[in-house]
């Protein structure tokens, strides 16, 4: 559990009942199957789902690059789907499921459709406004506050954002490296140097 900033909020908040903990592991390991969608288009693997009475309404995963949309982190696709699947704008008594801590936009979005709890897996130490950077969450100005539990299989979740960046600093590497052979070809290359 290191990293977590708020140790004491840590412990009111992240304690998990015996009756929700699998819930919470089922619905977890569902949104870290939708952050491996990110990932098979190249963009950073985080995955969302809102459940309704133990029942999935809604599912995101990030694309704010294929779908040349700053907002599509997934949460906010998770919420848009899960509002159209309900044909309603709020979605009181929902759980929002994310692999990684919201950032302020999404924490925000969360807020504005009054999901009643948000569980998330890893803490974004650079942007996450729910602990890291902020606690949009305890803001006495909101006019609904979301429960939120951190931490649910925050290993895994993390895993898999780790192991995207590595893969792409390796596919990186061998580009460059590819780059510089083609050129090194090139040059010893006395019929092209000639010319
Ligand atoms: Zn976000």
């Amino acid at each position: 559990m290191t990293g977590w900033k708020k140790p004491i909020l840590l412990t009111v908040f992240c304690y998990i009942s015996p009756m929700n903990e699998n819930n919470d592991l089922y619905w977890m390991s569902r949104a870290l199957q939708l952050a491996e969608q990110a990932a098979v288009v190249d963009e950073v693997p985080v995955g969302a789902v809102v459940v309704l009475d133990n029942q999935m309404i809604g599912e995101g995963w990030n694309q704010p690059i294929s779908g040349q949309d700053p907002s599509a982190h997934a949460e906010i696709m998770a919420l848009r789907d899960a509002a159209k699947n309900m044909a309603n704008y709020r979605l009181s008594d929902a759980t929002l499921y994310v692999t990684i801590e919201p950032c302020t936009m999404c924490a925000g979005a969360i807020v504005h459709a009054r999901i009643k709890r948000v569980v998330f897996g890893a803490l974004e130490p650079k942007a996450g406004a729910v602990v890291s950077q902020s606690q949009l969450f305890e803001q006495p100005w909101l006019n609904h506050w979301p429960e939120w539990t951190g931490g649910v299989m925050a290993e895994s979740c993390r895993e898999a954002i780790s192991r995207f960046f590595r893969r792409r600093r390796a596919e990186k590497k061998a580009a460059k490296l590819a780059s510089r052979c083609d050129c090194s070809a090139t040059h010893d290359n006395p019929e092209q140097s000639d010319g």
